[in-house]
This record gives structure tokens, C-alpha cells and sequence, in this order.
């Protein structure tokens, strides 16, 4: 997909060393489609990061992330911690998803991971 600018409409601290983002287009327009275990993946002051996204949306018109600020960040969730305010603009790459489960075929879903634990 082609590039799209986003805004930050909202940012929480939800837990320690983790804020909640609300992203929308600069219009407030449709959002492409997000599938259980989506993620987005945003342009960070030129660095490359992915994060799931918190709600799966067929019609989204806000994304939802949580992020936690890493140890020894090299940049990507420091940025987000320290720079990013409600009103700053930033890049959304693409939306993807490397998790689908394919509903037709039995599966068991042993996993303490939150990508995992929403689908199951
Ligand atoms: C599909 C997917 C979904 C994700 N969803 C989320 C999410 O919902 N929420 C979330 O918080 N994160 C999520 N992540 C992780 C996120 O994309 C970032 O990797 C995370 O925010 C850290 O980025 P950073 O730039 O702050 O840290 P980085 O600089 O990438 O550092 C991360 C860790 O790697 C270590 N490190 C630094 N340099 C090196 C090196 N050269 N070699 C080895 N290790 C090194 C650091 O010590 C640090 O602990 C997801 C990742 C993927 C792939």
C-alpha cells in the first residue's frame, strides 16, 4: 500500500513503561481493513516498527496500539514515548498479518502470547 499520513488523536499510560495510541487518518476517513492478530506497521522518525493492533476492525476508522517502551530502545518505542503527542503526524506503512488461522481446519492454541491469546 501506498504510504498514509496518521495523527495521533490519543495517548495513555495504561501500565508501566506502556501507552496506549489512537491513530486515525488526517480526515478522519476509512482505515484499511484489520483481521484478528493485525498489525500495523509505522515510519518512526525513519525507523521501521510493527505493532498489533488492539481491536480487529472490517470498517476501522481509528487504530489502537500498545507499546512498550523498550530496554535500551534503539529508537522506534523511545520515540514514541518521548516525542509523540496528541496532533503529531507519522507515516502507517502497511497493515499486515502473519497470524491468519484458517477457521475450516481444527487447530489447539497453547500460547501465554497476546497475538495468540485473542484468537483463541
Ligand atoms: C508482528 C509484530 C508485532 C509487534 N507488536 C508490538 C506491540 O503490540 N507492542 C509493542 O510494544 N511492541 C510490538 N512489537 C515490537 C516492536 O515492533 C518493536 O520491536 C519494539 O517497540 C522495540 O523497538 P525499539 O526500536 O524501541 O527497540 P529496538 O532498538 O528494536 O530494541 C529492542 C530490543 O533489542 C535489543 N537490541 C538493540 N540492539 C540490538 C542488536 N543490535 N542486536 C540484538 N538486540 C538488540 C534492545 O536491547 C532491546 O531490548 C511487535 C513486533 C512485531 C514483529
Amino acid at each position: 500500500m501506498e504510504p498514509l499520513e496518521l495523527i495521533v488523536v490519543g495517548k495513555e499510560t495504561v501500565a508501566a513503561d506502556t501507552v496506549k495510541l489512537t491513530l486515525q487518518r488526517l480526515d478522519g476517513g476509512p482505515l484499511p481493513a484489520a483481521q484478528p492478530g493485525a498489525h500495523i506497521v509505522l515510519d518512526l522518525n525513519g525507523l521501521v516498527r510493527r505493532y498489533s493492533l488492539l481491536r480487529a476492525d472490517a470498517a476501522p476508522t481509528r487504530y489502537e496500539i500498545g507499546v512498550l517502551r523498550a530496554a535500551n530502545s534503539r529508537g522506534g518505542s523511545r520515540f514514541i514515548h518521548e516525542q509523540l503527542v496528541v496532533g503529531s503526524r507519522l507515516s502507517l506503512l502497511d497493515v499486515a498479518n502473519e497470524f491468519i488461522l484458517d477457521p475450516t481446519h481444527p487447530m489447539c492454541c497453547c500460547s501465554a502470547a497476546a497475538s495468540a491469546s485473542r484468537r483463541c
